[in-house]
């Protein structure tokens, strides 16, 4: 058998599991509304009970189902363990989606709906490959594994217990993390871990109740205040202004910086997807991706205060609050980072702004290069594209690598996936190409021949 049959079986197999993500696609799992969790919870056992797998829903303390799916073939054989969500970002601003987000459709040479890229096209592209392998093959050549839940896009709150009580049925020699990108030349790419992230509220009040504008000469101003602490947390160029905010962060290797260097990146693109005139790294792809890779970030997500409505309102408010997102490269520790960042606004002398941090936490975690997860995905991508992957050794993104990584000891990386960077991620008009979609799948089908 040669994995050429496997990779036309992929290929034939594209349309009738366009039509299962449309189903999946259908449920509207938003997980920061806690809907329709138990509805996909279900579709996921079946759709895995349908590709051959033993099969169930395991309950959370709280949270919804957990769905774990594994095929064993030999014992002898390495275990690849896939890790999914079943859930999906909010889809506000609804004005903006061309199509309803819960319908999808095909239009042209792409799918759209609300999860399609994020991640329910990976897990029907990964059932694809395995099912390619069953027609091709009799049986995958490995032992496969999979954990799908149902909380990611709010924070995985009760996936770290899950991982904690389950540490015997998720054993595996490798994972991967929802699912890769490509370039928008069609080239994937595979990321080898994942930054962190720490989100917080600042809040500050400095009054009970609001007041008419014309008490402003003898009353304080929250929205001043809070501007006045943001200005000391972040320069304009970006640079953290917290004393010992960088200590720790991994640097980057030479290896790492040799796969950079021949990034595909296409920076244009990039400020055409966003219609962003400039990027911090310049017009350099080298730079551009460099910058985006290796630094972290301090980000104002929202800042509210006062009035915003229509017409005027003479308002003095009496409280204004921000919430920001710091992104974390490996080997930063997130407890660490909020405790420099408490020292140092007691420090400037900003005790009226109060810190609130959010539950929802994830660490930085990265791979090494060696790993024969990497190998198997590197080697993979030539034989299901016949070219070189991009190698990122972390995505920019937080995931749970180090929930794998570090929790259970489990090699994992991120790839090989469906999407491309303009996939419009959490956004309007989320969106994947169908040929990334193929691409996916046939590059998926190819690395767990690799592994
Ligand atoms: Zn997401």
């Amino acid at each position: 058998m040669a994995i050429s049959d496997v990779l036309n079986r992929v290929d034939a197999g594209v349309d009738e599991s366009l039509e299962a993500l449309k189903a999946y696609c259908r449920l509207p799992t938003i997980s920061a509304e806690k809907r329709a969790q138990p509805e996909t919870a279900a579709f996921v056992r079946d759709l895995l009970t349908e590709a051959g797998f033993e099969a169930r829903e395991y309950t959370t303390d709280g949270g919804p189902p957990v769905v774990f799916g594994q095929r064993v073939i030999d014992e002898k054989f390495p275990t690849l363990l896939m890790y999914q969500h079943y859930d999906v970002q909010p889809v506000d601003p609804i004005d903006e989606w061309r199509h309803d987000p819960f319908d999808p459709i095909i239009e042209g040479e792409r799918f759209l709906g609300r999860g399609c890229g994020d991640t329910k096209g990976n897990l029907i592209a990964q059932v694809l490959a395995v099912k390619a392998w069953q027609q091709a093959a009799g049986n995958p050549p490995i032992n496969l594994k999979f954990v799908v839940e149902g909380e990611e896009e709010v924070g995985s709150p009760h996936f770290p217990a899950f991982v904690r009580d389950h540490r015997d049925i998720l054993a595996a020699d490798g994972a991967t993390i929802e699912g890769g990108e490509h370039l928008a030349d069609g080239r994937a790419k595979l990321e080898l871990g994942c930054k962190g992230i720490l989100y917080v509220d600042l809040v500050c009040r400095t009054a009970k109740v609001d007041q008419h504008s014309s008490y402003a000469a003898i009353t304080p101003n929250p929205a001043w205040r809070l501007i006045e602490c943001l200005e000391r947390l972040r320069a304009p160029n970006g640079r953290i202004r917290i004393p010992g905010w960088y200590d720790g962060a991994r640097a980057p290797t030479r290896e790492e910086l040799r796969f950079l260097r021949k990034t595909a990146l296409r920076v244009e693109d990039l400020q055409e997807y966003w219609g962003v005139k400039s990027l911090r790294g310049g017009s350099d792809p080298y730079r551009v991706v460099r910058t985006l890779i290796y630094s972290p970030t301090c980000t104002i997500c929202g800042l509210v205060s006062g009035y915003i409505g229509e017409g005027t309102k003479t308002v003095n408010p009496a409280v204004a609050r921000v919430k920001l997102d710091f992104r974390l490269v490996p080997d930063m520790r997130i407890d660490a980072q909020l405790e420099k960042l408490r020292a140092y606004l007691r420090d400037e002398g900003f005790e009226d702004v109060e810190i609130v941090p959010h539950k929802e936490k994830l660490q930085p975690s990265a791979i090494s290069l060696n790993e024969r997860v990497v190998r198997a995905a590197v080697e993979g991508a030539r034989d299901g594209s016949g070219g070189d992957p991009e190698v990122w050794p972390w995505s920019a993104g937080a995931s749970a690598n180090g929930f794998f990584n570090e929790e259970l000891g489990v090699p994992s990386l991120m790839g090989p996936g469906v999407s491309y960077d303009g996939s419009n991620y959490h956004a309007p008009n989320e969106n994947i190409r169908l040929s990334d979609f193929r691409l996916g799948a046939r590059h998926m089908a190819a690395m767990m021949g690799r592994f």
